[in-house]
């Protein structure tokens, strides 16, 4: 049967940058060796990294000043990294969301953290919008996608500090100002590659202003000046990464990209909107995510959560099932999510209510 994949993390990637991989991992650069059997100093690899970051930085439109880098650990590693290299005294964090609140605690270990606003009494259900930004704060930490409770942040902001982003479940969605970020870092593992490797965009100039000394691997710099080479990175992960944003650039870029998934995502909540055995959960509509879409039944349709689930299931449908804090259902339509996979879901919602309503 075919499959309409869904999946929040790790989720769908473009089949050609598994397929690539595959032969890859098969016979790498006319090796005839693996690429899971090579050094990472082989010619062949750092023409990888080379072009992986090169690519990277083009289609993202990078400015001058800033590093691309490849590292382990996931985005979680960088909720303690964040603050290791820039918190001295005080950060500011927004608080949307269970990743957003993780972040905020481990930096709590660093200094003083103010939350400058939650949206957690609401269980998440919206993006604050009321707030001051601390002047003195050393920088200002956003998660742009809440990947859990399905709101998203969709423009760049200003802020009076160094903005820093978790960026895990939209990069490469839209296109980004990244000239206003000071740092934004990610677990590749939603739009970009398999697990394994979380990438850190950082501008060089805001780091180095420590008093503390940093651990060798977990100071930035250590990797800015090996090129992501300090250590084995890896390298399965960031050849899939590779072939991700070759097919990126191949469709189009992202202005291309972010229209698609505006057009997805259009179609999907309409259906919610208009499907009268489902509601969306996000109640501020302007903040709802283009990447994971949540979704319950209807008050009056409680008990039929596990029917339509099933239903689901049955035409090929995986990865429906919301996440534990919000319950119902979660459709995840990332980057390579083909439309028609939204059409599928939208087909089954719509020949449910037939039979239900
Ligand atoms: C998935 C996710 C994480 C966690 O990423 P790991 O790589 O598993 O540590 C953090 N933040 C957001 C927004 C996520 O979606």
């Amino acid at each position: 049967m075919k499959k309409y994949n869904f999946n929040a993390g790790p989720s769908i990637l473009p089949q050609e940058a598994v397929d690539n991989t595959i032969e890859a991992i098969k016979n790498f650069a006319g090796t005839g060796l693996s690429l899971m059997e090579v050094s990472h100093r082989t010619k062949e690899f750092q023409a990888v990294m080379d072009e992986t970051v090169a690519l990277f930085k083009e289609i993202l439109n990078i400015p001058e000043g800033y590093s691309v880098l490849f590292l382990g650990g996931g985005a979680s590693l960088e909720f303690c990294m964040v603050p290791y290299n820039l918190l001295e005294k005080k950060a500011a964090y927004l608080n949307t969301g269970t990743w957003a609140s993780k972040a905020l605690k481990e930096a709590k270990l660093f200094g003083e953290v103010v939350e400058v606003a939650s949206s957690k009494a609401d269980n998440f259900t919206y993006i604050p919008k009321d707030y001051t930004i601390p002047a003195d704060a050393d920088y200002f930490h956003i998660t742009t996608n809440n990947t859990i409770f399905g709101t998203e942040i969709h423009q760049d902001m200003d802020s009076p500090v160094t903005l820093v982003a978790d960026m895990s479940s939209d990069i490469f969605s839209r296109p980004v100002d990244v000239g206003k970020y000071g740092l934004i870092y990610g677990g590749a593992q939603k739009n970009l590659a398999p697990a394994g490797v979380t990438f850190v965009i950082v501008k060089d100039e805001i780091l180095g202003k420590m008093s503390r000394p940093i651990p060798t691997m977990l100071d930035y710099r250590t990797h800015i000046k090996d090129g992501s080479m300090f250590n084995t990175p890896p390298v399965v992960p960031i050849y899939a990464a590779l072939q991700t944003l070759k097919w990126l650039k191949s469709i189009g870029g992202l202005t291309e990209m972010y229209r698609l998934n505006k057009e997805k995502a259009g179609l999907l909540y309409a259906e919610i909107d208009r499907n009268k055995l489902f509601k969306g959960t996000v109640t501020v509509k302007e903040d709802r995510s283009l990447m994971n879409i949540c979704f319950v039944m209807n008050d009056e349709y409680k008990d039929l959560e596990a029917d339509f689930l099933q239903f689901a299931v049955s035409k090929g449908m995986v990865g429906l099932k919301g996440h534990r804090s919000v319950g119902g259902f979660r459709a995840s339509t990332y980057n390579a999510l083909p439309k028609e996979s939204v059409q599928a879901l939208i087909d089954a919602m719509q020949e449910f209510e037939k039979i239900k309503y």
